[in-house]
């Protein structure tokens, strides 16, 4: 959250790349919509959500707290799981392949092996009903990395464990460059995976 002219508002992160950065696993179209009309959306949609609340306390109106509450909670899970997801994708000859260092030491130690750990996470991500995430988080109480799937942009979050990587599953991330296959899209993800961010956020969070 960036302070405008003194307004405390939310506003769209630029990607760490160009819209053609992806190309040819994910499209320029494809980037270029999923971030200015999504990702964009739900900058719009926290934003007014505060707005709401700001007007209804000047004009001292009751609210419907769930329905407002739920919504809020939607789109700042939406806006801050974009700004994960693409700061952990990279530009070709950058991504994909296997992490190194104390991530690779962490999964292995976890999963058995990172191969086990990719067949784990892929699975969990065929198997998002509807539209949601994939994550690979660290759970600081037991030191152990664990997978999650997140419902919608905030449904099935653990509260304080930390995000490490993420895919997006919504079929607004594929649908223009895979129609409705998933498996395909997930296929690419793995070619453009930023392992080195990820292990600068697991390090980050070992600190
Ligand atoms: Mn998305």
């Amino acid at each position: 959250m960036k302070k405008i002219n003194g307004e405390k508002i939310y506003l769209l992160p630029e990607l760490p790349y160009e819209y053609d950065a992806l190309v040819p696993f994910l499209s320029n179209e494809q980037i270029r919509i999923h971030h200015q009309k999504h990702h964009a959306g739900y900058v719009a949609g926290v934003n007014a959500s505060f707005e709401k609340l700001e007007q209804a306390r000047i004009g001292n109106v009751d609210l419907d707290m769930k329905a407002t509450l739920k919504n809020q909670a939607f789109h700042i899970g939406g806006y801050l799981l974009h700004k994960l997801f693409w700061n952990n994708l990279a530009p070709l000859n950058d991504g994909g392949g296997v992490p190194a260092g104390e991530i690779l030491i962490a999964i292995n130690n976890e999963f058995g092996s990172f191969e086990r750990f990719q067949k784990e996470f892929t699975q969990t991500a065929l198997s998002t009903e509807g539209s949601g995430w994939a994550a690979l988080v660290y759970c600081k109480c037991t030191k152990r990395p664990l997978l999650m799937q997140i419902e919608k942009h905030n449904i099935n979050i653990y509260p304080n464990f930390k995000i490490l990587l993420v895919l997006d599953v919504w079929e607004h991330a594929y649908y223009i460059d895979y129609k409705n296959d998933r498996g395909k899209y997930i296929e690419a993800f793995w070619k453009i995976v930023n392992w080195k961010k990820v292990e600068e956020r697991f390090e980050k969070v070992m600190a």
